[in-house]
């Protein structure tokens, strides 16, 4: 039975033996003892599983004496740190768990994570009993659960922006528009991590562009003063790209100035003059057409997103929509303080410069003038050559109020045949001589309607702000006054300008 058990536990010790080679192939790590000298000089693997056959081209009792054919496979940027990992696990006899790369067969790096339990000897030296395992699949899940981490960031920092972008322009007020569009390059420019972001209108006909509004990164060269007016003639291969903007809304991109086509050689000069590596452009559309468009300019060589011209698409939708309704209101705005059959301003317009300029005298004492202009006898041309001829009689003079005053002053209709010139920063003896001058040029304009010469005069009344001493100056006071000045000159038989001074006859 003794015998019988003995010889049995032989057996069965070699059946182990046997047995646990097996084992250790079944499993899917990699089953080993490391040993370590104390002194760290030496190392070998008294047993390692025969995977790393497979694995890395080693054979198991090539490391029986020495561990170096495994370690040399380490990636060399994780290699010291592997080290450093069964250092402090041989100081502290706590287990050694450390991910490091290692060369496959086939010459790829992948990851490994090792797990061993250390045994300290009485020499000093080291034993480490566990295995290590590939963990490259749960590498690419962290990697592709980072990358759509991120693009979920993106997406949705993309929507906060757009977002952000269209309430600012929806709650725009008048005279705004152009600082919200400011705002809108700056944050996209920010976004994109691009160097310039900007927007260029066209003329009628394509033939000439303007930059409008530019965003430029800290240090990078401003274009936009460059950019006025520019002849798009000589460049044939951006005519070409306009084209595709405007009838098939095509975004243009060139990824690599460099490698534009041999037929943009002047394109391609200038935007290595500025220092342009790749950019993009998106057509803007106001009311179907294609009135401009938005670019960004990238410096360096980039990548770009394969969504990016899509992206940008919706910004310049956002832009295009608001410079439509901008358009739409400057429109509205024009045809409520403008009169129809002259074209000048009317009274609406009037009143609130009339206000702005009283102040700036009250503050720095600019001074100015008001002249009211009264056709004489306007009823009789009227009952003369008809409601036609008038009409024409009155896009004359304001022809002639336009061209005798300068582009600071505030010319309005009035009324019917009621004209008020308001002349900024003047004396009073040059404004005598400006009204003079106009009702001189009445006379000398031939005025003709159906081959009939028409004779037409016209009285004024001027009022000045510096008149207002002892009394508070307001528009209407100021109005009032000329208008007292100009019946007064009717009185004086017509044809004539009473100011301050008095009267003046032609
Ligand atoms: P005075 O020399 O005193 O200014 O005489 P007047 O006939 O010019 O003065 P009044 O103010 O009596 O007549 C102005 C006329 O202007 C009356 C009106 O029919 C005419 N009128 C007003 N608006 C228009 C317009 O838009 N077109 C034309 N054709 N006539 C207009
Ligand atoms: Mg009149
Ligand atoms: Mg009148």
């Amino acid at each position: 039975m003794s015998k019988g058990s003995r010889s049995g536990n032989g057996q069965q010790t070699a059946l182990s033996a046997h047995f646990f080679q097996k084992l250790a192939s079944g499993v899917s790590g990699v089953l080993f003892i490391y040993w370590l000298s104390a002194d760290g000089e030496s190392h070998r693997c008294p047993f390692i599983s025969e995977q790393v056959l497979a694995l890395f081209g080693i054979n198991p009792p090539d490391l029986n004496e020495n561990a170096d054919p495994i370690f040399s496979m380490i990636h060399p940027a994780d290699a010291e740190a592997v080290m450093a990992s069964i250092r402090a696990s041989a100081d502290t006899l706590g287990p050694w768990r450390y991910r490091a790369r290692l060369r496959l067969q086939n010459g790829d790096y992948e990851w490994f994570e090792v797990n061993a339990e250390p045994e300290r000897q009485s020499d000093g030296s080291t034993y480490w009993y566990g295995q290590f395992h590939n963990i490259q699949h749960y590498k690419n899940l962290e990697q592709s659960l980072r990358e759509s981490e991120a693009e979920f960031s993106f997406q949705a920092g993309f929507q906060r922006l757009i977002a952000r972008l269209s309430t600012e322009f929806i709650n725009l007020g008048f005279g705004t528009i152009d600082q919200c569009i400011d705002e809108l390059l700056r944050s996209i420019g920010l976004f994109f991590q691009v160097d310039r972001a900007y927007l260029y209108g066209f003329s009628e006909g394509y033939a000439v562009m303007t930059n409008t509004h530019e965003w430029c990164r800290g240090g990078v060269p401003a274009l936009i003063e460059s950019q006025q007016q520019v002849s798009i003639e000589d460049f044939h291969w951006w005519q070409e790209q306009i084209e595709g903007m405007v009838s098939g809304s095509r975004v243009v991109f060139i990824e690599d100035v460099d490698r534009l086509p041999r037929e943009a050689a002047p394109e391609r000069a200038l935007l290595q003059e500025q220092g342009v590596s790749s950019m993009f452009c998106v057509p803007i559309r106001v009311r179907g057409r294609v009135t401009g468009f938005f670019g960004v300019d990238s410096l360096r060589q980039r990548t770009w997103r394969l969504d990016q011209a899509d992206l940008l698409i919706i910004v310049s939708g956002l832009l295009s929509g608001a410079l439509e309704r901008n358009r739409l209101e400057e429109e509205l705005l024009n045809q409520s303080i403008r009169d129809p059959l002259t074209g000048l301003h009317n009274r609406r317009y009037l009143m609130p410069r009339l206000d702005e300029m009283l102040g700036r005298s009250n503050r720095r004492g600019e001074r100015f003038a008001l002249a009211m202009f009264d056709i004489d006898h306007f009823k009789k041309i009227n009952d003369s050559i008809g409601h036609l001829g008038g009409d024409y009689v009155l896009q004359r003079f304001a022809d002639i109020l336009v061209r005798q005053t300068r582009s600071m002053d505030v010319v309005v209709r009035f009324g019917g045949e009621e004209f008020i010139v308001v002349f900024s920063a003047v004396e009073h003896g040059d404004v005598r001589q400006l009204v003079q001058r106009i009702l001189e040029s009445v006379h000398d304009e031939a005025f003709v309607f159906d081959d009939g010469k028409i004779s037409v005069t016209v009285s004024a009344g001027v009022a000045g702000i510096e008149e207002f001493v002892d009394r508070p100056a307001s528009p209407d006071a100021l109005i009032a006054g000329a208008d007292h000045r100009l019946y007064l000159a009717k009185q004086a038989g017509r044809d004539c300008l009473v100011d301050v001074s008095g009267t003046l006859r032609i």
